[in-house]
């Protein structure tokens, strides 16, 4: 360790402020990839190009009616959440270990598994009780919804986002201690949509993990009912 600050303030004479703040957060908290763990990124590139040879998961909630889901429209999931490891390893880094950094690996990942087919309204993430923002320090969704919406600006579309006026009224407990059924008790009616009507609004939903779907399902309840005429959803791991 002292060897490492002492090469950090060697090095500091020819670095930016940014470099230097870089260098010694790496040297106190080493990072590693969720793959293979060469030391320096969360996920290197051989890891990354692995992921991408996933078919991702589909699933049509019009023909496919034993999913409860009935105000989504499709679910587009890039993983099987039990079948791959490493991204549970990344999700779970993600979310509970505060790494907002991981942004350029989801980007790369949508870039890479999302086919970018249609051009919808509005990218919408799910949003966290702005109590339970503070506590995480950021809202997972936004961070990914963000990643999502570089690549349809790459591909010049349309596409736009909304991060402000889908809103969670109450702070309720973690879903992944409840069952299905307390699930879907616990967040009736918790969702209100406080922004202009969306009458023949297309839009996509985003979340991390879809497990019983009753989060996504609530929250595209809101929309269709303020007009909204499809409501889709992505996200990155189906449960
Ligand atoms: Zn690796």
């Amino acid at each position: 360790m002292i060897n490492g600050w002492y090469q950090v303030l060697i090095k500091s004479k020819f670095m930016s402020l940014e470099g230097v703040i870089r260098k010694m957060k790496d040297t106190l908290f080493p990072i590693f990839c969720v793959g293979c763990n060469v030391e320096g990124t969360f996920c290197c590139r051989e890891c990354l190009n692995k992921f991408k040879a996933n078919k991702i998961i589909e699933i049509d909630f019009e023909t496919n009616k034993q999913e409860r889901a009935v105000y989504l429209d499709k679910l587009t999931a890039l993983f099987n959440y039990k079948k791959y490891e490493d991204i549970q390893e990344l999700i779970h880094l993600f979310k509970y270990e505060y790494c907002e950094e991981l942004s350029s690996v989801w980007q790369e990942l949508y870039q890479n598994l999302f086919d970018f087919k249609f051009d919808y309204d509005l990218i919408i993430p799910v949003p966290l009780h702005s109590r339970r923002k503070r506590e995480r320090g950021f809202n997972q969704s936004e961070v990914l919804s963000l990643a999502l919406l570089d690549g349809f600006k790459k591909r010049g579309s349309r596409t736009g986002i909304n991060i402000k006026d889908l809103k969670r009224t109450r702070y309720t407990s973690q879903q992944i201690h409840l069952s299905g059924k307390d699930r879907e008790k616990n967040l009736k009616d918790v969702f209100v949509w406080v922004g202009d009507s969306l009458e023949e609004k297309t839009i996509l939903l985003i979340d991390d993990v879809y497990t019983t779907g009753a989060t996504l399902n609530e929250s595209a309840k809101v929309l269709k009912n303020r007009g909204s005429k499809r409501v889709d959803c992505l996200v990155l791991a189906k449960d």
